[in-house]
């Protein structure tokens, strides 16, 4: 179950990300296209026969690009997201037998400490994956000091209306100066991170109106999701 939980989480960050990677690449190269056409007729018009035959190679590379970025944006096409109202303490409960035997293995105690709080408005496999994202690399974190303690508490903010889950570890923290950069895409600490991880849940949880805060004052470190609330006036 591990092993298949890991491995379509892989899919699924993959997926995500050369999908945004392909739009990123596909836009310029538009505007790239354009105004190489442009050119092509300019020179064609001032007679400027081998600089036109140049642009006739670079139009066809770029439609080179074009093909395979978009092979890229069908082969990772996401599936239909299923947005529901979600009970957060389930969600928990459901991937915490996971955290459980992933904490064994790295010598980290492992608590939950669940407030009750409203639902939120999600899709399933989504906030699954950003819990099992950051829970990851609270334990990935305590496994360089070998071991330590994993709690997860989750709690509403009334005034603001969110609901709030807290990731917390007794690891090494985040230094200062590292904090800005740590959302970063790409950034990475560990031999062979992705530094896809924060960037990708960070994404996920504002498309749905909330957000992640980091809190590293020299020693273990926090990370809140906050979530708006479900609560019945909301309702239609
Ligand atoms: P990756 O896990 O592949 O490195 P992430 O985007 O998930 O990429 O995380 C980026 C970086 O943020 C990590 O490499 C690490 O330096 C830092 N980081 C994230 N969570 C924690 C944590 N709980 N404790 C210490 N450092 C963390
Ligand atoms: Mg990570």
């Amino acid at each position: 179950l591990e092993r298949q939980v890991q491995h379509h989480e892989k899919l699924a960050t993959v997926g995500k990300i050369a999908a945004g990677v392909a739009h990123e690449i596909r836009n310029p190269l538009t505007s790239i296209k354009g105004f190489l056409q442009m050119m092509r007729h300019e020179l064609e018009r001032n007679g400027m026969g081998k600089e036109h035959s140049y642009t006739t190679v670079m139009l066809s590379e770029i439609e080179r690009i074009n093909g395979l970025v978009g092979e890229l944006l069908l082969l990772s096409k996401p599936r239909e997201l299923k947005m529901e109202a979600l009970e957060m303490e389930e969600l928990i409960t459901v991937i915490a037998p996971l955290i459980s035997s992933e904490s064994i293995l790295h010598n980290i105690e492992f608590a939950l400490d669940l407030q009750p709080v409203p639902a939120v408005y999600a899709d399933r496999e989504m906030l699954k994956q950003v819990l099992w994202n950051l829970v990851k690399n609270a334990i990935e974190a305590m496994a360089e000091t070998d071991g330590g303690k994993l709690k997860i508490e989750s709690s509403y903010q009334e005034r603001e209306g969110l609901v709030r889950v807290d990731i917390r570890d007794t690891g090494p923290g985040i230094p200062h100066y590292m904090l800005d950069r740590i959302f970063d895409t790409f950034f990475t600490t560990k031999e062979t991170g992705t530094g896809l991880g924060l960037p990708i849940c960070q994404r996920l949880v504002n498309d749905l109106g909330g957000k992640i805060q980091v809190t590293s004052k020299g020693f273990g470190t926090t990370v809140s999701v906050l979530l708006p609330g479900l609560v019945e006036r909301n309702q239609p």
